[in-house]
């Protein structure tokens, strides 16, 4: 009953911890400040980026000399669609509302990379899917080959999804998978490869060497790719899924997020720490284990949904 209670609270949302922490109060003084510090740590948020806010909106009340805890909330919300705002201006990633490739880069190669477990082939399955929907030809690579299920899951999500998986099973080298992926998609006219790769952490040097090997292999056949890195992150792990994207970014140039299960969890707060840290823009969440759950970010309803 208390592990019930324990992941009951865990799962408060952000908006009824923050009226808890301004109940009673009219005006936000460094009390409130506090305990609004409290709530964005809890909320997964991280410590830089809520230290950030945190100035923001110390700025305001000293500026205006006074602040209404009644607007805290618009006042929040205004410095964290700031904050990814930032973000996406930073890194000249134009915000994406659907999921249409660039037509000028055929095919367009996304290269996918993460821990085990994080969602990552399910997230290749549902881009696929997406694609293949809007009329994209899609090629999938199986560049994971060092887990004998991840390229048996992935020729499912091909199949279900009805487009081509490259694969040469396991244990075989990765970036062999990746040229050949890259190749049958120039070949077919393809629109759009996907690769899956091993995200193995605990040996660093050899994620960022089979990064790069992966890379220099396929660019030998087309020099422009990967044209995304695309790094998936599991919204629901808190403190780790900052951890990975330490790991990750000093691995290899990664340029765009997806964040997944946030269905499970009311801590989105990873979505603006990682982003606004690492400078990155998210350009996908994952909203459930079935194929039409993955959405495109849109910040501004990220942000509604964070305050509801
Ligand atoms: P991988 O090891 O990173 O390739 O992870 P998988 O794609 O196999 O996913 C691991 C588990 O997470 C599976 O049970 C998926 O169904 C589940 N999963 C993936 N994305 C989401 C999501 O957005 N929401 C939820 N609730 N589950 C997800």
């Amino acid at each position: 009953e208390s592990l019930d209670k324990g992941l009951e609270k865990s799962k408060e949302s952000f908006f009824s911890k923050l009226g808890r922490a301004v109940v009673g109060k009219s005006k936000v003084d460094d009390e409130v400040l506090d305990e609004l510090e409290e709530v964005l740590i809890t909320s997964d948020v991280g410590i830089e980026t809520t230290v950030k806010i945190i100035r923001r909106i110390e700025e305001r009340v000293a500026r205006d000399k006074y602040l209404g805890t009644d607007e805290l909330d618009r006042i929040l919300r205004e410095e964290i669609a700031a904050l990814l705002a930032d973000v996406d201006k930073q890194t000249n990633t134009p915000t994406q509302d659907d999921f249409s490739l660039p037509a000028t880069k055929t095919p367009y190669v996304i290269m996918v990379v993460g821990v085990n477990g994080v969602g990552k082939t399910t997230t290749i399955g549902k881009l696929a899917a997406q694609y293949h929907k809007r009329g994209y030809k899609v090629v999938l690579g199986a560049g994971d080959t060092f887990r004998a299920a991840a390229v048996d899951q992935l020729k499912l999500w091909g199949n279900r999804v009805g487009v081509p998986v490259i694969e040469h099973g396991m244990n075989t080298d990765p970036s062999a998978v990746a040229f050949d992926a890259v190749k049958k998609a120039v070949e077919m006219q393809a629109d759009v490869v996907i690769i899956d790769t091993a995200g193995r952490l605990h040996t660093k040097v050899n994620l960022m060497n089979e990064l790069t090997k992966i890379k220099r292999v396929m660019q030998k056949f087309l020099p422009e790719a990967p044209h995304e890195v695309l790094l998936v992150l599991d919204g629901s792990t808190g403190q780790n899924a900052f951890i990975q994207a330490t790991e990750f970014t000093k691995a290899t140039d990664v340029t765009a997020l997806a964040i997944t299960k946030l269905d499970g969890t009311a801590k989105g707060g990873v979505v603006i720490g990682i982003s606004d840290q690492f400078r990155i823009p998210v350009k996908y969440i994952g909203v459930g284990e079935k194929i039409e759950d993955l959405q495109t970010f849109n910040k501004m309803e990220f942000v509604d949904s964070f305050f509801k």
